[in-house]
C-alpha cells in the first residue's frame, strides 16, 4: 500500500503532543506510577519493511495487558480449538478484572483478555510447557527476534504484592473448576508475563505476524495459522480494549490491544502494525494520547478495515 505514512504520523503526533492531558497513572500497581508521565512514542511498521517513529518510540515501558495476546498465540498454538471450551469470545461489558459474570458463566470467562481469560490461558500454558516462565518467554524471543526481551522482576514483584483482586479472581475460577494447577503458580506466571518490556517499535514489529495472516515477517516461518490470526484480530477489535472497545473500533477502526502500561499495538490485516505509549490512562484504562493518536492517524491516512 503506497501512502505517505511519514506525514501522516507526524501530523497526527503533532496535533496529539500539545493536547491537555486528564489521564492518571495506572497506581493500583505502584511501580507503575514510577515513570515520567509525559512521555509519548509512536511507531509504524509497514509489511514490506519500511517503519517511521516519532518521540519516545525507543523507551522500553511495561506492556501489562498486551502480552495477553501473546500468551493466547501459544496456547491456541498448543491446543487448536478446543481453547474455546475453556473461554468464550464475548465482550464483557465490565471492567478487566471483575469477578462479577464469573459465577452466573460457570467459571468461564467471558474473553481470553479480560484478566479471568487471560489466567485460564495462562493455566492452558502452565499445564502444557515444562517451564511456562522461561518458553513463553522464549517464545516471544523469537517472534519479536529480541534475544535480550525480559520480564521485569520490579514490576512482576510490584504486582505480586499488591494483586489482591488477581489472587481473588483466579481461586475464584479455580473454585469453579476451570484452573488446573497451584492458583499461586499460575499467578506466578500471569504477573511475570504481565511484566514484559518493549519499546514502541518492538511492539510494532512484534506484532506483525497477525497483520501476515499468522506468519513471521522476518523468516516466513508460520507460527499460527491464517484461520487463528483472523479470530485473534477479531477478538482484539471486539475485547481488546477493556470496556472501551466498542468506542476504539468506532474511532479508530482497527483491531487492536491496550495495557495499562499506556500502550496499544493497532493493525490492519495484510498492511501494517502501529504501536503508541503514553502511560497517563484515560477513565476506562486506555492511554489518553495513545487513543487519540490512533484516531487522527486512522482520520488522516482514512486507513480503517471499516
Ligand atoms: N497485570 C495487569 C493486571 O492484571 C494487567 C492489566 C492490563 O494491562 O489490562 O491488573
Amino acid at each position: 500500500m503506497q501512502i505517505d505514512y511519514q506525514n501522516i504520523i507526524e501530523k497526527a503526533y503533532r496535533q496529539t503532543q500539545p493536547l491537555k492531558d486528564p489521564g492518571k497513572l495506572a497506581d493500583y500497581i505502584p511501580e507503575l506510577a514510577n515513570v515520567d508521565p509525559g512521555q509519548f512514542g509512536v511507531h509504524y511498521t509497514n509489511l514490506d519493511g519500511a517503519d517511521f517513529g516519532m518521540g519516545d518510540n525507543q523507551v522500553r515501558f511495561s506492556i501489562q495487558s498486551i502480552a495477553k495476546v501473546l500468551s493466547l498465540t501459544l496456547a491456541y498454538k498448543m491446543v487448536g480449538e478446543k481453547i474455546w471450551e475453556r473461554i468464550d469470545v464475548e465482550p464483557s461489558g465490565t471492567k478487566f478484572d471483575s469477578l462479577l459474570l464469573l459465577e452466573i458463566n460457570n467459571g468461564i470467562p467471558r474473553n481470553p483478555f479480560i484478566n479471568a481469560g487471560a489466567m485460564v490461558v495462562c493455566d492452558i500454558l502452565v499445564s502444557h510447557l515444562i517451564n511456562a516462565r522461561m518458553e513463553f518467554l522464549d517464545f516471544v524471543r523469537d517472534l519479536s527476534d529480541l534475544p535480550d526481551l525480559a520480564y521485569s522482576d520490579t514490576i512482576a514483584d510490584s504486582e505480586k504484592a499488591h494483586g489482591h483482586r488477581n489472587v481473588a479472581l483466579c481461586n475464584f475460577i479455580k473454585s469453579l473448576g476451570n484452573i488446573q494447577n497451584k492458583p499461586a503458580e499460575v499467578l506466578d506466571f500471569y504477573f511475570d508475563m504481565c511484566s514484559l518490556e518493549m519499546n514502541c517499535r518492538e511492539l510494532s514489529r512484534t506484532f506483525s505476524f497477525l497483520a501476515n495472516g499468522g506468519v513471521k515477517v522476518s523468516d516466513q516461518k508460520e507460527i499460527i495459522s491464517t484461520n487463528m490470526s483472523k479470530r485473534i484480530n477479531a477478538l482484539m477489535l471486539t475485547c481488546g480494549f477493556y470496556d472501551e472497545s466498542g468506542e476504539f473500533a468506532f474511532k479508530v477502526g482497527l483491531p487492536g490491544k491496550s495495557g495499562v502500561g499506556g500502550g496499544i499495538v493497532a493493525l490492519y490485516p495484510r498492511h501494517f502494525t502501529i504501536a503508541a505509549w503514553s502511560p497517563r490512562l484515560n477513565p476506562k484504562g486506555n492511554s489518553f494520547k495513545g487513543m487519540k493518536f490512533l484516531e487522527e492517524f486512522t482520520n488522516h491516512s482514512e486507513l480503517t478495515i471499516f
